[in-house]
């Protein structure tokens, strides 16, 4: 078990669907800290780097197309193996194959609509927090607020 930050975009069809609250309410009952949060329209040059590693594949162009064509949130949650956790919560990229009871599973019909994003791997949560956020902008580690909250 180690604290993990990961990379949370709520997807254009999540937030025109008014699915916001729901889904970061999902997170936050789950227990993981949201340390940073916006909403933003997403410009091709961000969206390109942000999904770098599908550059290339058919699916490519539709994808940069859906985040750059309405405003998502971007934010970034905090917990014990944060980032698998996370991505537990958010179900398998293909909402027809994502489990009952998560995201896609519960609100996702197709894979090009699947609501919200999740990184990878360590490597990538550094990576793509570091593409949506200054580090002025991610406001207190998770042991800053559970202080905080004991304190209170
Ligand atoms: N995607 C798609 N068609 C595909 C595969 C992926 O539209 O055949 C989109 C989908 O929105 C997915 C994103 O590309 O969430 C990134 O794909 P990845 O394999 O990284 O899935 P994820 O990490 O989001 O589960
Ligand atoms: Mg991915």
């Amino acid at each position: 078990m180690a604290s993990q930050r990961t990379l949370i975009l709520v997807k254009a069809d999540a937030v025109v669907r008014g699915l916001v609250g729901e889904l970061l309410s999902r997170f936050e009952k789950r227990g993981y800290q949201i340390i940073a949060l916006k909403m933003l329209h997403v410009d091709e040059a961000r969206a390109k780097r942000h999904y770098a590693e599908h550059e290339g594949k058919p699916f490519f162009a539709g994808l940069v197309e859906y985040i750059t064509g309405s405003p998502i949130i971007a934010l970034v949650v905090a917990g014990s193996d944060a980032i698998e956790g996370a991505r537990a919560t958010i179900g398998a990229t293909n909402p027809i194959k994502a489990t009952p009871g998560t995201i896609r599973g519960d609100y996702g019909q197709t894979i090009g609509r699947n609501l919200v994003h999740g990184s990878d791997s360590p490597a990538s949560a550094e990576r793509e927090i570091s593409i949506w956020f200054e580090p002025s902008e991610i406001f207190a580690r998770p042991n800053e607020i559970g202080a905080w909250l004991v304190d209170a």
